[in-house]
């Protein structure tokens, strides 16, 4: 398979905004499964709601459109109830984080055997640019005219903390790392976490003086540091740095292995 027969490119043109990152990262998703050989009947491309939540449209694998906040909680369903199924989950920062903050959270910490890819642009890019659960502090959006008095969620550090086997980030900027990432992250065994940091320069990028995509991308890279570097900073140092690279890769039995162990130890029990 060519990573175009995992795309449904009758239907292009894309609906995403000119400069927008979002095929940059389907195209990595598709050249990840390009390089695994996956099957399409074997591939799960679970989505929420969001300008990200439309790119199941463009997938031939099996797909799933699910209700906003709540994709991860279909895609748990749907591994358990076949766990040799390639379950990858795609959610953006208001989606994933923000609204499915909780199922974001139980998932990680369940170790559900699923590749969850996290778009991140800061904002609501399809309802408006309203700010996010990752809206930096001070930043400018359509509900925080006078500067965004929140902290951001930093999605890795989150899913890390929540158990998370993988987690691991990169920019559109990087389109290699990125489907690397996203490639190992499927061949993880247990809950993967891939984060990728995506321009909207039509609202995040517009409302904050980088209207264009390499404004955005510049502001990205002035901002990013390898795990490397991180490791010798202070945190101090690391406020506001995205840390691009891989962040964890720990092991663990997966929730459906396990689930299967207790499924064989009722059976026993019913022999005896
Ligand atoms: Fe992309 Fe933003 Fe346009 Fe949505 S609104 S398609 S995130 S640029």
């Amino acid at each position: 398979m060519n990573y175009l027969d995992y795309l449904r490119t009758d239907k292009f043109p894309h609906f995403w905004c000119s400069g927008c990152g979002n095929g940059i990262v389907l195209c990595a998703i598709a050249r990840a499964f390009e390089e695994l050989d996956l099957t399409l009947e074997n591939t799960v491309v679970v989505t929420g709601i969001g300008c990200w939540g439309k790119a199941d449209d463009y997938v031939r694998t099996n797909s799933f459109h699910g209700t906003h906040g709540r994709a991860l909680a279909f895609a748990t369903g749907i591994k358990l109830a076949n766990p040799s199924l390639n379950v990858v989950v795609l959610m953006g920062d208001g989606d994933g984080i923000t609204i499915g903050g909780n199922h974001f959270i139980h998932a990680a910490r369940r170790n559900v055997d699923v590749t969850a890819i996290l778009v991140n642009n800061f904002n609501y890019g399809m309802t408006g640019g309203q700010y996010s659960g990752t809206t930096p502090e001070e930043r400018i959006t359509t509900t925080s005219r006078y500067g965004h008095i929140e902290e951001g969620f930093d999605i890795c550090a989150v899913a890390k903390a929540a158990g998370a086997r993988y987690v691991a980030r990169a920019s559109t900027e990087n389109p290699q790392q990125l489907k690397n990432l996203i490639r190992d992250g499927i061949k993880k065994q247990g809950f993967a976490c891939i984060e990728a940091i995506s321009p909207c320069p039509t609202h995040f990028g517009r409302n904050n003086g980088m209207r264009s995509p390499a404004a955005l991308m510049r502001w990205v890279n002035e901002n990013s540091v390898t795990p490397a570097q991180a490791v010798a900073m202070s945190e101090e140092e690391l406020a506001g740095k995205l840390v691009m690279g891989l962040i964890c890769d720990r092991p663990g039995e997966d929730y459906s292995t396990k689930y299967q162990h207790v499924i064989e130890k009722a059976q026993s029990e019913v022999k005896k």
